[in-house]
């Protein structure tokens, strides 16, 4: 601490003693005028966006430094993450609309990264205000669903990265850099049962991945379901990517329903389970990696499924934990839609309030405390959800 002190101080002095030299002749004056940079103040912070329209600059979140990023080294301006609340705001678009913007926006660039941006972003827009949505979110299928399970992929309904050819349910050939390799992916266990339950149940199944778009639509396309890939399949009510996730500023913009909102930023790229449900009463989210999600309330973080752990397992009682991960959420989703018949007007999010990841805070808070065992605990958090934290 003391040397970071008298480190600005030594500077002074030195300051102090001599003529400053000079100040060096100001750079040259950029050839042309502008699409050069364009200066906003949005949400409530200052920043610089280069080589942007202003009506793109305008909902383009800053781009976060490259040292909080590890899968990029450098900022790619055709990789934007747009600020929802304001394009929600000034276009009228519902949260699923703008999200679907951000997806076409990056799509355009990515087949032509030479494109006009502004021109993108009107035709990202156009396509948005239409309907158009990638994802194939059906925002009416959403709204009356009795509920929605949003499932993580990568590590929680399946695994790609430690399959093999003896430990598979897919195998396909694909291009990378040039050569043709192979790709096994592994389902977690009870995967079909699990979809065909939670859709029995009055449930809609919605998969979400981080992973990027392009490999992630492949692998669910040689991926089969009732003899259908997963990405036709009438089973699954949408399949969303990296290009979906989002982030937030602290402050929503004038004009927006949150303003003036002054809350959590969120900075890690993120599943937003608001493009399903907008009032979070029932959608629930099952996911490996609480890093990628931020409504803690209506998330069930997953034991991380790996293939080899699977096929390898020398235990046989992990074995048979690791079989019965889905079944044992399918199981909660049972016994919460069973609750939810006998008190109508509660919704989904609520029944599941026990299983998820703040519920489960509130559960072993009761239980430590007041020698309930689970079944007392639940029906505690499910009479009094605010016991449950809003958030972390
Ligand atoms: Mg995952």
């Amino acid at each position: 601490m003391k040397r970071l002190l008298l480190a600005p101080l030594a500077l002074t002095l030195a300051a102090c003693g001599a003529q400053p030299p000079p100040p060096p002749p100001p750079p040259a004056a950029p050839a042309g005028p502008s699409e050069a940079e364009v200066a906003s103040t949005i949400l409530g912070c200052e920043y610089t966006v280069g080589g942007a329209p202003e009506a793109l600059a305008k909902h383009t979140l800053p781009a976060t430094p490259c040292w909080t990023n590890k899968y990029v080294d450098r900022v790619d301006e055709n990789v934007r993450y747009f600020a929802l609340d304001g394009l929600m705001a000034d276009h009228g678009l519902s949260r699923l609309a703008a999200v679907e913007l951000q997806n076409h926006y990056r799509d355009l660039m990515r087949a032509d990264p030479k494109r006009d941006r502004g021109q993108a972003f009107a035709t990202a827009l156009e396509r948005a205000k239409k309907g158009e949505f990638e994802s194939g979110v059906d925002p009416q299928v959403m709204a009356a669903a009795k509920f929605v399970v949003v499932f993580d992929l990568d590590e929680t309904f399946y695994d790609q990265r430690t399959a093999t050819a003896a430990c598979s349910d897919a195998a396909f050939e694909y291009q990378s850099g040039g050569e043709t390799k192979t790709k096994y992916i592994k389902m977690a266990p009870g995967w079909q049962a699990a979809v065909a339950r939670i859709r029995e149940l009055g449930g809609q199944v919605v998969l979400f991945s981080a992973n990027l778009d392009d490999r992630t639509l492949l692998n669910l396309s040689k991926i089969m379901l009732d003899g259908q890939p997963l990405t036709e399949s009438p089973a699954i009510a949408g399949i969303m990517t990296n290009s979906f996730l989002t982030q937030q500023s602290k402050t929503a913009p004038p004009g927006s329903a949150e303003a003036p909102y002054k809350g959590q930023p969120i900075f890690e790229p993120s599943k937003d389970l608001r493009h399903f449900d907008p009032a979070l009463k029932k959608v629930v989210l099952v996911d490996d990696n609480p890093l990628r999600f931020f409504q803690f309330r209506n998330t069930r973080t997953f034991q991380k499924f790996h293939a080899d752990e699977l096929c390898g397992a020398a235990d046989p009682e992990l074995r048979a934990a690791y079989e019965g991960m889905l079944p044992a959420v399918v199981a909660e989703v049972e016994e919460s839609v069973a609750w939810m018949d006998q008190n109508p007007g509660a919704g989904f999010a609520t029944a599941y309030l026990p299983y998820s990841d703040l519920g489960q805070v509130a559960l072993r808070f009761l239980m430590d405390t007041r020698q309930w065992d689970a079944a007392q605990a639940r029906a505690y958090v499910r009479a009094h959800p605010d016991v449950v934290s809003a958030k972390f």
